[in-house]
C-alpha cells in the first residue's frame, strides 16, 4: 500500500492503526480507544456548561451531538480519505439521505449515475422526487456521456452523485474527468466509495467533494453492525454536524463506532485478500462455459479496466456473473455450499445475492434492465475463505446446472 494515502507522511496502514491515537485524552493510555457508551454528559457546575457551549472548552453535551468514540471514527475515516471532516451515521443510507438533503436546495435538480445501489435509487424516487426535486440520470456506459453530463449540469444543479465501482454491475466511472466537469460547472460531486473502501480508492484526491461509505461493509468488515460515514471539506460536512449532531437523527451508536474502528485497523490487509480471491474467481468464471458474462473491473475485458487501474489500488472483492436465466441463477445459488445466500457485502464470509429476486425485486423487469440488471445476474461478495474452497464451491454449483 503506497505511503501517500495515509496521514501526512505516513502510510495507509499506519494511519488506519494509529491515526487518532492520543486524541481521546484517556488518562490510562489504553492501546485501544475507550468506548464511551453514554447518551449524555454531566457538568460539575453551570459555569462549565457555559464554557462548553461557548466553545471555550472542548466537551460533549449529548451523544446525538457528539461522542468521543464516534468522533474518533469520523476523524479516522477523514484521515484515510484525505478529508478535513467526517460525520458518522447509523447506516450508509443515513449518510446518503442526509448528504443529499443537505446539498439540495429549493428549485434545484440533482444528477445521478444510472448504475446505483437500489436503496439510493429508491430514496431518490420515493422521497426526493415527491418533494419537487428534478432528477436526471446519466448512463456512464454511453459513448457520449460527457455531452449528456454537461447538458444536465447547470446553475440549477445541486450536485452529482455516483458510485464507482457500482452496485451490482461493477461499472467504473472516470473520477478525474467527471471531477473536472463538476469543478468547471461549480457543482459538488458526491461519490459513494463503499465498494472500493478508502484502502483502494480516494475520490477526494481525484476531484470529489464528498465521499460516502456504508461502514456496514468493508470498514466494519465483519458483518456484525450497520453504520455510515460522510467525509469532505469543512464547508461540506459542517452542516451535517450542526450543534444537534446529525440533524435527521441517524446517529451512530458508540459501540458500532468502536467496532468499525477495530475493523479499520485490518482494512488494507483484508482488501488485498478480498481482491486476490475475487480476481482468481472472476478468471475462473469467465472461462466457464455455463457463465454468460463476468463483471469485475480487474478483468482486462471489463470496459472500465484501464480507468480502474488508474484510479484504484486494487480491484476489490465484489464481482457479478450472468447466467442464462433467472431459474439457472437461483439454482446456482442453491447449489453453493460454502458461499452463503444473503444481501450485504464486505464480510469475511462470501455471500451471493440475486438482484431480480432480492435487492431489486420491487422493480419491473424493464426498469431492472435499464440499470443493466438481467434476470440471470448474481452478485458475489468474495470473502476471506481459502481460495481453493471457494473455487471448488463455485465449480460444483455450476456443474449442477
Ligand atoms: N451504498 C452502497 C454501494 C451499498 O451497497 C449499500 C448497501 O448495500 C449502501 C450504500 C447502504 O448502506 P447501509 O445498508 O449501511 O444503509
Amino acid at each position: 500500500m503506497s505511503r501517500e494515502t495515509g496521514q501526512g507522511n505516513q502510510g495507509f496502514e499506519t494511519t488506519a492503526i494509529h491515526g487518532t491515537e492520543g486524541e481521546s485524552g484517556d488518562p490510562w493510555r489504553a492501546l485501544t480507544p475507550p468506548l464511551y457508551m453514554t447518551s449524555t454528559y454531566t457538568f460539575p457546575e453551570m459555569e462549565e456548561v457555559d464554557r462548553v457551549l461557548r466553545g471555550d472548552r472542548e466537551g460533549y453535551v449529548y451523544s446525538r451531538a457528539g461522542n468521543p468514540t464516534v468522533r474518533s471514527l469520523e476523524r479516522t475515516v477523514a484521515l484515510l480519505e484525505g478529508a478535513a471532516l467526517g460525520c458518522a451515521f447509523s447506516s450508509g443510507m443515513g449518510a446518503i439521505s442526509a448528504v443529499l438533503l443537505s446539498i439540495l436546495k429549493k428549485g434545484q435538480s440533482l444528477v445521478f449515475s444510472r448504475h446505483l445501489y437500489s436503496g439510493t435509487r429508491h430514496f431518490v424516487e420515493s422521497m426526493l422526487t415527491p418533494l419537487g426535486a428534478t432528477v436526471h440520470f446519466v448512463d456512464f456506459r454511453e459513448a457520449d456521456w460527457e455531452i449528456r453530463l454537461e447538458s444536465c449540469l447547470d446553475k440549477n444543479s445541486g450536485g452529482l452523485f455516483l458510485e464507482t465501482p457500482s452496485n451490482p454491475t461493477l461499472d467504473i466511472v472516470d473520477l478525474a474527468r467527471v471531477g473536472s466537469i463538476c469543478r468547471k460547472k461549480g457543482v459538488p460531486l458526491v461519490v459513494d466509495n463503499t465498494f472500493a473502501s478508502p484502502a483502494l480508492q480516494n475520490p477526494l484526491r481525484l476531484g470529489a467533494d464528498i465521499v460516502i461509505h456504508s461502514a456496514t461493509k468493508y470498514l466494519g468488515g465483519h458483518g456484525d453492525l450497520l453504520g455510515g460515514v460522510a467525509v469532505g471539506s469543512e464547508e461540506r460536512i459542517r452542516p451535517l454536524l450542526s450543534e444537534d449532531g446529525p440533524l435527521l437523527g441517524a446517529t451512530l451508536s458508540p459501540m458500532n463506532a468502536w467496532l468499525i474502528l477495530r475493523g479499520i485497523k485490518t482494512l488494507a490487509l483484508r482488501m488485498e485478500a478480498h481482491s486476490l480471491r475475487a480476481i482468481s474467481l472472476s478468471r475462473q468464471l469467465s472461462g466457464h462455459p455455463k457463465v454468460e458474462r463476468v463483471f469485475y473491473p480487474g478483468l482486462a475485458t471489463h470496459p472500465g479496466h484501464g480507468i480502474a487501474r488508474g484510479q484504484m489500488k486494487g480491484m476489490g472483492g465484489m464481482l457479478s456473473l450472468q447466467l442464462p436465466s433467472l431459474a439457472l441463477a437461483r439454482k446456482f445459488m442453491d447449489g453453493l455450499r460454502i458461499v452463503r445466500i444473503g444481501v450485504s457485502l464486505g464480510d469475511p464470509a462470501s455471500l451471493v445475492e440475486h438482484p431480480a429476486s432480492m435487492s431489486h425485486r420491487g422493480w419491473p423487469q424493464e426498469a431492472r434492465r435499464s440499470m443493466g440488471i438481467e434476470d440471470g445476474l448474481v452478485r458475489m461478495s468474495v470473502g476471506l475463505e481459502s481460495l481453493e474452497d471457494l473455487q471448488d464451491d463455485v465449480e460444483q454449483a455450476l456443474r449442477s446446472l
